[in-house]
């Protein structure tokens, strides 16, 4: 067990080099939102499967049409109407027409489709005419309003590669060619394990010297909103039984985050038993809010890998920006995304903040764009207890190591937690 001070740099890259990629399963594609994929998809078939209309209107030979005009109408006899979903037995010859909704087959001899506003049909419908005729009104262009077989896929084609994540439209794709299951890189389970004797559970009434266990809340809901499965340990005291017997049942996660207990000064349990079950790193990481954390390898027993161990500090608000910094790259490695970075805008900063010790700090602010420039404001007290501006934040603006302040009007990056402009905004005074 070492004890020294790290950058989030390092800490970050020594923490990725022990994370690895999942293996995969087959899963149905609405499970797979976010996940990537393990393997080629192919498609057996042709998107559209057949040449279909673009409009709702009337299925023609083009060349029956030439040189229609308002003034001048082309009058075809109407001899079927085929709707999606349907197929026509008609064929269009010379001189007919067949009234075609959007999505419907392109009837045998026809080439293009004249949509219902370039026709006289609503003047017919008012004038009570039954639909046997119809006038064109407009010269279409030949194979116009159709919708080609294969112009989106084509058989055979590979439509998405592996190492995809999915999204909506690519779920959307696996749907429309008949992919129910998918082979995907699997979510990680984290088991989740809060350590102190203060802490109560939600449900618990307050008692003197206790607070509630906010810890696994807030951990299990990032956990859940980065793509992995929570698996909620409970709270563990600070004593080695209570956490060895609840250690034991995260040998089955791929990673465990716990939080509290790192701290100097604090009890030695959490330390001394995570360390007794295989190697662990105590850091201080300079990094504000969250120094103390620890990271290690926690034995399985047989010829097993080790079980990833991160150690989040106990305040809830550096327990989650620590985690946004270090748990969430480890869980999207896993998932096998390759890009980890936060999604990082650089806005003009409204409050001067100071960097005394040389930390990067990760300051609450919201961010608002005003015209084209993005400006971040503190959302209040930076206090690493204070959850409240957590809540009100959008964004961590981050102040780098070397910066000694940050002064109003001065530029500086910041991670996007969301995007939401109005964040749980202070009410007025009741
Ligand atoms: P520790 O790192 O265990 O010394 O904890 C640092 C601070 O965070 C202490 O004030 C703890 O009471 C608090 N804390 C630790 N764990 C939790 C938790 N799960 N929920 C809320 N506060 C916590
Ligand atoms: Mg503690």
């Amino acid at each position: 067990m070492v004890n020294h001070m790290i950058s989030v740099d390092e800490a970050m890259d020594r923490i990725l080099r022990h994370i690895v990629v999942l293996d995969s399963e087959d899963r149905a594609i609405l499970e797979c939102l976010g996940q990537v994929l393990d393997a080629d998809i192919r498609a057996n078939e042709s998107i559209p499967p057949m040449d279909n209309s673009a409009m709702d209107g009337f299925a023609v030979r083009a060349r029956d049409i030439q040189g229609a005009a308002s003034l001048s109408p082309v009058v075809l006899s109407v001899i079927d109407q085929v709707a999606a979903g349907y197929v026509s037995s008609r064929k269009v010859e010379a001189g007919t027409a067949i009234r075609i909704m959007t999505g419907a087959p392109v009837p045998a001899g026809a080439d293009t489709v004249v949509p219902f506003e370039d026709t006289d049909e609503e003047a017919r419908v008012g004038r009570g005419e039954t639909l046997s005729d119809i006038g064109i009104l407009v010269e279409p262009v030949e194979g116009a309003n159709i919708r080609r077989r294969g112009e989106d896929i084509t058989a055979g084609q590979v439509v998405l590669r592996r190492g995809t994540m999915l999204r909506p439209p690519e779920i959307g794709l696996l749907a429309s060619i008949g992919k129910a299951k998918v082979s995907v890189i699997r979510r990680p389970v984290v088991a989740i394990l809060a350590t102190g004797d203060e802490l109560l559970e939600i449900s618990e009434p307050l008692a003197p010297g206790k607070i509630r266990d906010t810890n696994s809340y807030t951990t299990a809901a990032q956990v859940l909103r980065y793509g992995g499965i929570p698996m909620m340990l409970g709270i563990g005291r600070d004593t080695a039984r209570s956490l060895n017997e609840l250690l034991g049942r995260a040998l089955d996660a791929d990673l465990l985050v716990t939080s509290g207990g790192v701290s100097v000064g604090d009890y030695d349990v959490v330390k001394n038993v995570l360390a007794e079950r295989g190697e662990m790193d105590l850091w201080s990481v300079r990094m504000k809010p969250g120094k103390p954390s620890a990271f290690g390898m926690i034995r399985r027993g047989g010829d097993q890998p080790g079980l990833p161990h991160l150690g989040l500090p106990g305040n809830p608000v550096s327990s989650m920006i620590t985690f946004e910094q270090f748990v969430r790259p480890a869980i999207l490695k896993m998932l096998g995304h390759t890009n980890l970075e936060k999604p990082t805008v650089r806005a003009v900063m409204e409050n001067s903040v100071m960097n005394r010790d040389h930390r990067r700090i990760y300051c609450r602010v919201i961010v608002r764009r005003t015209g084209d420039t993005y400006r971040a404001t503190l959302t209040g007290p930076q206090g690493s207890g204070v959850l409240t501006s957590m809540s009100r934040a959008n964004g961590l603006a981050v102040v780098p190591e070397a910066v000694a302040r940050v002064d109003p009007g001065d530029t500086v990056d910041v991670q996007m937690l969301d995007w939401n402009e109005s964040h749980n905004l202070p009410q007025e005074a009741p």
